[in-house]
């Protein structure tokens, strides 16, 4: 593994049983996550997008051995994070942390703020008494909180405060990596670009390396390095940030950014709307998963599943009608 690399995710695996009957026998699998490989830079951020379904949240959790994974490695700093013993991974949490999307469900009620961000030094034995409640208190600064806050209750504070206390439970244990999965799709508009400044600022000041897990492309647009568009639970596509949004390859890519809101009149003219839903995971499609909403569908499709390949310059991407060097054959 590259010396710069921080996660590099081989062939990941998530499935869920689905039990029916008297004795709960398992009858099929919800394929959330199949076969993912993904390669995240130091210091770099690396966005997941996809319409909601589509895996990217579990891969978040899976990769973090949140969720225990069907197969695959996630080396972390080349330590495979799934074949480490409880009391490793506990160590390991102080450096892998994640911001939840709803920032009231995911903060104790019971507690008040001080107590929410100054659990975790607690338990990973950090800080304890009055040098807890001081490093609180400069978190709670860093993330724009005032010091008075620290006893407030989580139903005191708006939502983009509590993305707020939630990112500062998140930073006090001074982490490398941040899974944020939508974390900011639970507030107003008029907030959503100051929490994603927020994170910029930090990603900075504190040498982090970032997974952004979103459904807005603009917003991924602004905050990622990379980005890697999910369909189906496998990667359709994977570029530099500025590669995929100039010159997006895979039709379903192609879609999802036609349907970017645009000032350009004509650009909303071509708007693509996808036709179908997005078939049950428990039951995905034959040959490429996207071939029952795709435009430029063919045989092939049909049968043979694409790979997900360089077609130059560390652009990726599954579909078997894009060539090398770009462009649909
Ligand atoms: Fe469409 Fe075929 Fe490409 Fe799949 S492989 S995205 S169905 S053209």
């Amino acid at each position: 593994m590259e010396a710069d690399v921080m996660f590099q995710l081989k062939n990941i695996q998530k499935f869920f049983p689905i039990r029916t009957g008297l004795f709960s026998r398992v009858t099929a699998h919800v394929r959330a996550v199949d076969k993912v490989s993904l390669t995240i830079r130091r210091g770099e951020t690396m966005g997941l997008v996809g319409e909601s379904g589509c895996g990217k949240s579990t891969l978040g959790r899976t990769m973090l051995h949140l969720l225990s994974p069907t197969s695959g490695e996630s080396l972390y700093k080349n330590r495979d994070v799934f074949s480490l013993s409880t009391q490793e991974l506990r160590k390991l949490r102080r450096e892998l942390q994640f911001i939840f999307q709803d920032p009231y469900s995911s903060l104790n009620p019971r507690l008040n703020v001080s107590e929410i961000v100054g659990e975790a030094l607690s338990v990973h034995g950090l800080a304890h008494g009055r040098e807890r409640d001081e490093r609180v208190k400069e978190i709670l600064s860093v993330c724009g909180l005032a010091p008075q806050h620290a006893k407030r209750y989580p139903h005191e504070f708006s939502g983009g405060q509590r993305q707020r206390i939630g990112i500062a439970r998140t930073l006090v244990l001074n982490p490398e990596f941040v899974v944020a999965d939508e974390p900011i799709a639970s507030l107003d508009v008029s907030i959503q670009a100051q929490i994603v400044n927020l994170m910029e600022e930090h990603k900075d000041q504190f040498g982090l390396t970032y997974l952004f897990i979103s459904h807005d492309l603009s917003m991924v647009k602004y905050i990622s390095d990379h980005v890697a568009v999910m369909y189906l639970g496998k990667i359709a596509e994977l570029s530099s940030t500025a590669a995929l949004y100039k010159d997006p390859q895979h039709p379903y890519t192609i879609a999802l950014m036609s349907a970017i809101p645009s000032i350009d009149v004509d650009a909303q003219k071509k708007r693509i709307v996808l036709q179908g839903d997005v078939p049950s995971p428990s039951h995905p499609p034959s040959g490429c998963y996207f071939h029952p909403r795709c435009p430029y569908t063919m045989e092939r499709c049909r049968i043979e599943e694409p790979k997900l390949r360089d077609i130059g310059g560390g652009h990726l991407a599954a579909c078997h009608l894009v060539q090398q060097g770009g462009g649909r054959l």
